[in-house]
């Protein structure tokens, strides 16, 4: 009991003592000289969990996880085509927290917090202030949902759903548990990667109970983010029964080349999880210079079939808006 409280303890203390100073990051890692090189916009400000940090290259000005929260100048670059909401998520928002994007399955956007900002995010302009549900919009979301039989599966997203408390979890896990007609709840994260004491017993034993099958979609984007500790934890959401998959970023500098993607899969599949998907960037305003040419996503991506058996491939796709389903990128179309 003692312990499971430390733990409980530790995860939100991580939480709340993130980095949101972009001096006290560089001097962790040696790197005040990137100061001038910096640009923070007031709509996204930076915010990195210590574990993460920790998992960062001192002096590599290059690290690919620092390269993944540094703001820097190129965000304020307005560059054709980048816009602010490009999944256009506003126009599928029948009730306030709830994204009905795919038929059968309805995402609630539970938070619109994250431990850790991720400057490529697709939404980062997102109001999430217009669009969290409120204690009373759980009514109406269950009406919703009761209304489309169609719907079997709904995701738990953000923001970060692990981000709040597990009383609040497991509030919203009791009202979808309750409604007959759902079989599976998601929860799309990044905690495990940043924080992965968030995966506490609680929790895990909280899940392994649901009447509901478990599926958790982490987002990590290179390998260096599964640490023995972070392996270890997602492991111990195996164990409770969790399908466990990851979805990836595919971003210019980080993580585009066969070496990268490669160990990135193997690292998953070693820690517990399978590839799901390897997302082409979403053209969200101020991060074009993260984008990865489609023609070149295509060459690295069979080069990826050649080199990993096909269960550690992911599916290379984009989202475009008003799709009823991501888009599987043509292969073919470029060979
Ligand atoms: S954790 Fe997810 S929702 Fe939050 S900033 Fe990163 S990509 Fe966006």
């Amino acid at each position: 009991m003692i312990n499971h409280l430390i733990t409980q303890k530790n995860w939100q203390t991580q939480l709340s003592t993130v980095i949101t100073s972009v001096d006290e990051l560089l001097s962790l890692l040696n790197l005040e000289s990137l100061r001038t090189q910096i640009y923070i916009p007031a709509h996204f400000e930076l915010r990195v969990p210590r574990a993460f940090v920790g998992k960062m290259k001192k002096g590599d000005a290059n690290d690919p996880l620092l390269q993944q929260v540094l703001p820097n100048k190129q965000e304020q670059l307005a560059v054709t085509g980048y816009v602010a909401d490009p999944l256009a998520e506003n126009e599928q928002n029948p009730i306030q927290g709830l994204l009905h994007k795919y038929q059968s399955r309805v995402l609630l956007t539970v938070t619109g917090a994250c431990a850790i900002h991720c400057r490529y995010c697709f939404r980062q302009h997102f109001d999430y202030s217009a669009n969290m549900p409120k204690s009373e919009a759980k009514d109406n979301i269950k009406a919703y949902i009761a209304q489309h039989p169609e719907i079997n599966e709904v995701i738990l997203s953000g923001g970060d759903p692990l981000s709040v408390s597990n009383r609040r979890l497991f509030a919203w896990l009791d009202i979808l548990e309750s409604m007959s007609q759902l079989t599976t709840i998601r929860l799309h994260t990044r905690l495990p990667l940043v924080i992965p004491e968030r995966l506490d017993n609680e929790m895990l034993e909280r899940l392994a109970q649901s009447r509901c099958q478990i599926v958790m979609v982490v987002h990590c984007n290179h390998a260096n983010e599964i640490d023995s500790n972070t392996a270890e934890y997602l492991q111990r959401a195996r164990s409770a029964g969790i399908t466990l998959l990851n979805q990836t970023v595919l971003l210019e500098g980080i993580n585009d080349d066969v070496a990268t993607q490669v160990a990135l899969s193997q690292r998953l599949f070693a820690a517990g999880v399978l590839p799901y998907y390897l997302h082409v960037l979403d053209k969200v305003a101020g991060a074009a210079h993260f984008d990865k040419e489609e023609a070149a996503a295509v060459q690295l991506y069979w080069r990826l079939l050649a080199e990993l058996p096909g269960y550690l491939v992911p599916k290379l796709v984009r989202e475009l808006p008003n799709r009823p389903f991501k888009v599987p990128i043509d292969i073919y179309k470029q060979v």
